[in-house]
């Protein structure tokens, strides 16, 4: 297949990781014989060094005339500065935003082999293959804004049209998974969660009568990822506690470093990026942990370019390479750690062999 596939390195550790991740679709298109065209964007404080602007209109209309887009990450202290007039989280906002993606997907997997890099115990952590499907354009995070002296607010809303769309979407990776999907909403408190559980309700009786569903509380819910993260399918919810939730469920993995998303619409491009951050303190070092970047290859394949099999062959080339001992700072608990290029290198070694 023939395939537009623009890379946004960014800033920090994104362009050590990116360049580990284009390897590694470079060699799936050599095994599958498909042609991938690259094209590399500036985005975040890189933009901003360059031209001024974090999301400059060309790497937008790149954006919009590819196949998917493969974030690296962007910020660092350099453009933290609060009166600075443009900042390089910007453009995120502004990227999702016009990629019209309203749904964040991030799996949750634990490797038996890094059980130990997790604070949770062991035992716990067996079994862990979830996905949290998190809205992401609506909510209090974009309802109308008030501040005066001694008082502020922000406005949460939803439409039945965006609960819809969310939660018809979890549901149907669900029908493909394990079929169990877990909504999580605040319905004893909040009118926005009363309809989001109403809506839910009556989609999931009407449309998805095959997958079993099981609503929780967000305050309980945030007790039994960690009592129970085995149980878990997908989980459905709205923005602001998929964001918390997400971060919850990170932990489970060990290190931030491991983790993948994608960040989806109604149309098959998708945003994907790991979900670290650009991890300042480790740049330029050649230590970052490029799994998660790998793993998001893996998600754009699967989920823009329905390539099941190719992802499913980088995920196992990585699930490989761990269970082959290879284990970059992040992961290593204290014992031997190799740098990005030698993970990569290793997870290659594994996706090579037919
Ligand atoms: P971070 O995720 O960058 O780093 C947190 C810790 O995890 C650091 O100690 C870092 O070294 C470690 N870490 C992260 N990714 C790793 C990897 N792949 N391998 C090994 N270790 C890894 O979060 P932060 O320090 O809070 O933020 C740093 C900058 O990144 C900030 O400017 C922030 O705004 C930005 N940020 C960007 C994104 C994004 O681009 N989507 C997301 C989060 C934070």
């Amino acid at each position: 297949m023939e395939a537009v596939i623009v890379l946004l390195p960014g800033d920090g550790i994104g362009p050590e990781v990116i360049a580990g991740a284009r390897q590694v679709l470079e060699v799936v298109a050599e095994k599958y014989q498909h042609n991938f065209e690259f094209r590399e964007e500036l985005m975040g404080g890189a933009a901003i060094d360059a031209i001024g602007e974090p999301l400059p209109a060309a790497t937008i209309a790149s954006c919009e005339d590819s196949d998917a887009v493969l974030l690296g990450a962007v910020g660092g202290p350099k453009w933290s500065d609060p009166a600075a007039p443009v900042r390089p989280e910007q453009g995120l906002l502004g990227l999702r935003s016009a990629l019209e993606v309203y749904a964040n997907l991030r799996p949750v997997k634990v490797y038996d082999e890094l059980a130990g890099a997790s604070p949770l115990r062991p035992e716990l952590l067996k079994n862990v293959d979830m996905l949290v499907v998190r809205e992401l354009t609506g909510g209090i995070y974009f309802g109308e804004k008030t501040r005066d002296e001694d008082s502020a607010s922000d406005l949460c809303v939803y439409h039945t049209h965006e609960i819809e769309r969310i939660v018809r979407f979890a549901a149907r990776l669900a029908t493909a998974r394990r079929k169990q999907l877990c909504s999580v909403d605040k319905a004893n408190i909040l009118e926005t969660s009363r309809l989001w559980r109403a809506t839910t309700d009556r989609l999931m009786a009407a449309e998805f009568a095959n997958v079993e569903v099981e609503t929780l509380l967000v305050d309980a819910a945030a007790m039994h990822l960690l009592s129970r993260p085995g149980d878990f399918d997908v989980i459905v919810t709205e923005n602001m506690f998929g964001d918390i939730l997400t971060d919850e469920a990170s932990m489970l993995a060990g290190s931030l470093g491991m983790l993948p998303s994608a960040s989806l619409g109604d149309s098959a491009r998708g945003l994907y990026e790991p979900i670290h951050g650009s991890a300042p303190d480790i740049a330029g070092k050649g230590i970052a942990n490029p799994c998660g970047t790998i793993a998001s290859a893996a998600l754009l394949l699967r989920h823009s370019l329905n390539l099941e099999d190719e992802a499913a062959d980088i995920e196992a080339a990585l699930a490989a390479a761990i269970a082959d001992g290879a284990r970059t700072a992040d992961i290593a608990a204290g014992g031997a750690a190799i740098s990005t290029t030698a993970m990569t290198a290793t997870i290659l070694e594994h996706l090579r062999q037919p």
